[in-house]
C-alpha cells in the first residue's frame, strides 16, 4: 500500500502589511520531508509506503500572494495527479488559518482541489492545529479531520501519529465514513482558549469521554483562526464515524458537543495575568524574583505579527530611574539591524530602531553598544533544528536596557532560542517575549508572567476587531 503524505501551515494575519510569498515559507520535498511530516515512522511500522508530496510551512504571517499559494497548490496536486493510480489514501497537515489573495482558505482549495481529483471515497485523514476555520463542505471532503487538543500545542506530533494511524486503520478495513460539523458560534483568539485552563480543561476531558465511544474513530474542537474576515470564521466541533452506520449519531454527538461548549461560553478568559501596558511594567518593575516575563500580546509573532512594536522598549526608555535589569526580545527591524551588523563587539553606535510604519512601531533615537551575536533556531512546532537567522544583543548605552535585534519576525519561546541567541534568561530581572500566552518553557522559568494587553495588529479584545463577513450573532461580539 501507499500513501501520499504533505503538509501546508500557515497563519494568514490580515492586519499585517506583509503578503506573504515563497521565500518566507520553508519548503521540503523527498526524505526530508518525509522527517518533517513527522508520521513516516506510522506508516513504516504498517508496511505502508509513503510518498512525500510537500513540507510547506510559514511561520503566521500575512495573506498569501496568489502567485505563491498557485505553486503551493501545484505541488500537492501534481503528486496526486502522478499517482491517482498507485495511491490507496493521503495523509495531511492541514493548519486551517490560512487566507490566499481572492481564493479564501488555501487549507480548503488544497483539500478541494485534490477531492476533484481522486473523487468522494479515496481516503483523506488530515491532522491539523485548532486555530484554523473550517466550512460543512471542508470538514465533510475528508475522510477523518482532528486537530490537536492542546494549546500550546504540546500535543501536535502525537496527534499527528494518532491521525496517521487511524488511517493505516482505515486502509486496512475500508468504510464509507467522512467527518461531519457542527458550526459554534463562538470567536475567541488563542489567548482565551489555553488547555490548562477552564473551561478547556474540562471540555477537552469529554472531548476524551467521547472518543472512547467505538461508534466514533475522533472528535475534536476547533477554536478558529480570528486574524482575518472571513464567512468561516467561528469556532466549531468536528465529529468522526467508524463505520457508514454511525454517521447520523456521529452527527448527532457532534451537535451535543457544540451546545456544551456554548453553555461554557462565559467562562473563556485570558489565561494567566493579564494586565493593561502601564500597569503590567509597573508590576514587572515592583516584583521581587527574577526573571519576570512580559508577553508584548498585541505584537505576537505567534499569530502573523512583525515583532515591530517598540512600544515596550520605549515606556522602559522613558524611566528616568531603572534599577532593574531588561531585556527585549526580538525587536525586527530589518534596516537598524543591517546598520548594527556593521559594530564590531564592544562598538558603540547612535541610531533609530523602529520601523516607524504606525504608531506601536514609531522610531525611538539611542545610542547602542553590540554585546554579541547569536543564531535564532526554529520551535519544537515546526523544526527546532533550523537555522533561521541571526540575532545581535545590543544594550542601552549607561542604561540597564538589552535589546535583541532582528531582521526577520522571531519570538524566543523555548529555552534551546534563548540559548543560542546568546540570552542568558538568569541574568535578566525582566524580559519581554513578542508573544500572547506565555510558552511553557517560559513560563516554567519565570517568577512572574504577565500578559500585557498592547495595541498592534494582535490586538487581544475580541471586541475591538472589525468583522463584516462572520456569521452573526457570534459570541462575543454578540451577547447571545
Ligand atoms: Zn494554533
Amino acid at each position: 500500500m501507499k500513501v501520499i503524505v504533505g503538509m501546508f501551515s500557515t497563519e494568514s494575519n490580515e492586519h499585517v502589511p506583509n503578503r506573504n510569498t515563497i521565500a518566507d515559507y520553508d519548503v521540503a520535498f523527498g526524505a526530508e520531508c518525509i522527517r518533517k511530516c513527522q508520521v513516516g515512522d506510522v506508516f513504516a511500522r504498517e508496511g505502508i509506503e509513503v510518498i512525500p508530496a510537500a513540507y510547506v510551512r510559514s511561520g503566521p504571517s500575512g495573506v498569501i500572494a496568489a502567485e505563491t499559494f498557485r505553486y503551493i497548490l501545484s505541488l500537492f496536486t501534481e503528486k496526486v495527479r502522478e499517482h491517482i493510480s498507485d495511491t490507496d489514501g493521503i495523509c495531511l497537515f492541514l493548519h486551517g488559518g490560512s487566507e490566499v489573495e481572492g481564493t479564501g482558505s488555501g487549507d480548503h482549495a488544497i483539500l478541494r482541489e485534490i477531492r476533484k481529483i481522486v473523487g468522494p471515497y479515496l481516503p483523506i485523514a488530515v491532522s491539523c492545529d485548532p486555530h484554523g476555520n473550517l466550512t460543512r463542505e471542508y470538514v465533510e471532503s475528508c475522510t477523518i479531520l482532528r486537530s490537536f487538543r492542546e494549546s500550546p500545542h504540546t500535543d501536535s506530533v502525537a496527534t499527528k501519529k494518532h491521525v496517521a494511524r487511524l488511517l493505516c486503520r482505515l486502509l486496512k478495513n475500508r468504510q464509507n465514513i467522512h467527518a461531519v460539523y457542527s458550526k459554534v458560534p463562538i470567536i475567541i483568539g488563542g489567548e482565551q482558549s489555553v488547555s490548562t485552563d477552564e473551561p478547556i480543561r474540562t471540555f477537552n476531558r469529554i472531548l476524551n469521554k467521547y472518543e472512547e465511544d467505538e461508534r466514533l474513530l475522533s472528535v475534536s474542537w476547533h477554536v478558529g483562526y480570528l486574524r482575518h474576515d472571513c464567512d468561516c470564521a467561528g469556532s466549531g466541533i468536528v465529529a468522526v464515524p467508524s463505520r457508514e452506520e454511525y454517521l447520523s449519531y456521529a452527527q448527532k454527538c457532534a451537535d451535543e458537543l457544540r451546545d456544551i461548549i456554548f453553555e461554557m461560553r462565559h467562562q473563556f478568559h485570558y489565561t494567566g495575568l493579564t494586565m493593561e501596558t502601564d500597569e503590567a511594567v509597573t508590576a514587572a518593575l515592583e516584583f521581587e524574583g527574577k526573571p519576570v516575563f512580559i508577553t508584548d500580546s498585541g505584537d505576537n509573532i505567534g499569530s502573523g505579527a512583525n515583532g515591530y512594536n517598540t512600544v515596550m522598549l520605549r515606556i522602559f526608555l522613558s524611566l528616568e530611574q531603572l534599577d532593574k535589569t531588561v531585556l527585549i526580545t526580538d525587536l525586527n527591524d530589518p534596516a537598524a539591524f543591517a546598520k548594527a551588523c556593521e559594530l564590531e563587539r564592544g562598538q558603540e553606535m547612535n541610531m533609530s530602531i523602529g520601523v516607524g510604519i504606525d504608531d506601536c512601531s514609531a522610531k525611538v533615537q539611542v545610542e547602542v553598544v553590540l554585546q554579541s551575536r547569536g543564531i535564532i533556531m526554529g520551535m519544537s512546532l515546526g523544526d527546532p533544528d533550523k537555522v533561521e537567522g541571526e540575532n545581535l544583543l545590543l544594550k542601552v548605552k549607561d542604561r540597564p536596557i538589552y535589546i535583541s535585534l532582528v531582521n526577520r519576525r522571531s519570538s524566543m519561546c523555548e529555552k534551546h532560542q534563548f540559548k543560542a541567541a546568546g540570552l542568558d534568561w538568569d541574568f535578566y530581572d525582566i524580559i519581554v517575549v513578542k508573544q500572547g500566552y506565555i510558552f511553557p518553557d517560559l513560563k516554567e522559568k519565570g517568577k512572574l508572567s504577565i500578559m500585557a494587553l498592547t495595541d498592534g495588529p494582535t490586538l487581544q479584545d475580541t471586541r475591538r476587531i472589525e468583522f463584516k463577513r462572520i456569521m452573526r450573532p457570534m459570541f462575543p461580539i454578540d451577547d447571545i
